[in-house]
């Protein structure tokens, strides 16, 4: 299929244009003003922008083993209806996604998805700490970066053979970081409103040890270590400091711990229980300013299906986690772009540019001769996200009945026009 976009106007991280996007064979064949081509379908775009897809490093499928809860046909749609065109998948699925076969059964799976699905191998057998998993095998079936994602490598010795390890193949690391000491059986951030609410706190620390550690271990290699979903000032201002030492060290962060603090958990609100937990105000702040000056290279949403069961229960029991894929873009839009003044070339940098070339995938621009992974937004009309029509098998977030001031409207993967008018086509 050949397709005309008329009249749009196009963020890149780099600059702005105003122009036509035509799109032939699953790349973008040509950028320019006035086009027309005969046999191409015309989709307007005079009252949209478009931006690259969007690229999310770190989300949750639950398949194999939770497809209750998402699986990863249907995570791949809720993916696009947020504007994501690639995702990668982490491994704590059951069986643990720590082998080839485990990795061989996904990819095949994922060929009928309608984004491209990336698998992220584990770094130790079952999750466990004890025994690095297959990574070569694993990085000959495809993968793109390892992870305990869900639980942290708590043996410091584990994390340097990891990153010498994967450093070999090329491969990012991906810390997910937790003190389990620490974290005492905590259910949400330790300070006022868990002692308001009577719950058993965890305190920052339990993140930001744990972020210091990995500094240190990657500076005293030499090698990367790519620290996820961070939440905290102090984790914000230890890797602003080791980046500055030279460090090779790179993090992201998620919509939530941009848009929300802790009182979002007043009522038990089991829909604001999370891991890392949401933390204060000045957290929040510290967040934005990362994300400003370049500490936070990335936004990831750390997409957590649940089924209602799992948290329609006692706070400290619910499980933690919320769905990402499908406000990502609006919270991007109306936290960072509209509240903080961010430019959309600075969101494309964010959630599409640094995250595709952190994974090595083509994408994250809108360039003639690049493959057509590209979504268009209205940024003009404002909408009110509604949980219940999610497309996510799963409706656990925190942002039901919030009312945005953009939204992914049209998504192209690989050419093909997978979300139309909001429609996911699949
Ligand atoms: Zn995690």
């Amino acid at each position: 299929m050949e397709y005309l976009i008329k009249n749009t106007v196009i963020y890149n991280s780099d600059k702005t244009v105003k122009a036509d996007i035509y799109i032939k064979d699953g790349k973008i064949e040509k950028i320019g003003e006035n086009l027309s081509y005969e046999n191409a379908t015309v989709v307007d775009g005079s009252k949209k922008i478009a931006l690259p897809g969007l690229c999310d490093i770190h989300c949750h499928l639950r398949d194999p083993g939770y497809e209750y809860k998402e699986d990863i046909i249907s995570g791949a749609k809720s993916a696009a209806a947020g504007g994501f065109t690639s995702i990668v998948a982490m491994p704590n699925t059951k069986p643990v996604a720590d082998n080839k076969a485990v990795i061989d059964y996904i990819n095949n799976k994922a060929k009928n998805a309608c984004v491209n699905v990336y698998q992220a191998g584990a770094i130790t057998k079952g999750l466990e700490g004890k025994e690095l998993a297959e990574i070569g095998e694993m990085k000959k079936s495809g993968i793109v970066a390892v992870t305990d994602d869900g639980k942290p490598v708590s043996d410091g010795s584990m994390m340097k053979k990891a990153l010498l390890y994967a450093g070999m193949f090329d491969l990012p690391v991906i810390a997910h970081e937790e003190d389990m000491s620490l974290v005492d059986g905590g259910s949400m951030n330790e300070g006022y409103m868990s002692t308001y609410l009577g719950l058993r706190g965890i305190s920052k620390a339990a993140e930001e040890v744990m972020v210091s550690r990995d500094i240190i271990i990657a500076k005293s290699l030499s090698e990367k270590v790519h620290i996820t979903h961070i939440s905290t000032k102090g984790s914000v201002e230890l890797i602003r400091q080791a980046k500055k030492d030279g460090v090779k060290v790179t993090c992201d962060t998620c919509p939530h711990y941009f848009s929300l603090d802790e009182t979002a958990c007043d009522g038990f609100n089991t829909n604001a229980k999370m891991n890392p937990p949401l933390r204060t105000n000045e957290d929040v702040e510290a967040i934005i300013e990362g994300l400003r000056d370049g500490t936070i290279d990335m936004i990831a949403t750390d997409h957590a299906p649940h089924h209602e069961d799992e948290k329609n229960c006692e706070f400290d029991k619910a499980l933690n986690g919320i769905i990402g894929f499908e406000t990502a873009f609006a919270l991007a839009y109306d936290y960072l772009v509209t509240k903080n003044g961010f430019s959309l070339n600075k969101i494309v940098e964010l959630m599409s540019r640094n995250p595709s070339d952190f994974i090595k995938i083509e994408g994250g621009e809108i360039a003639e001769g690049k493959v057509a992974d590209l979504i268009l937004a209205d940024v003009e009309n404002k909408w009110t996200y509604e949980a219940e029509k999610s497309v996510s098998k799963s409706k656990n977030t925190p942002y039901n009945k919030f009312t945005f001031g953009a939204r992914v409207t049209d998504v192209f993967v690989k050419g093909n026009y997978i979300v139309e008018n909001c429609n996911v086509k699949g």
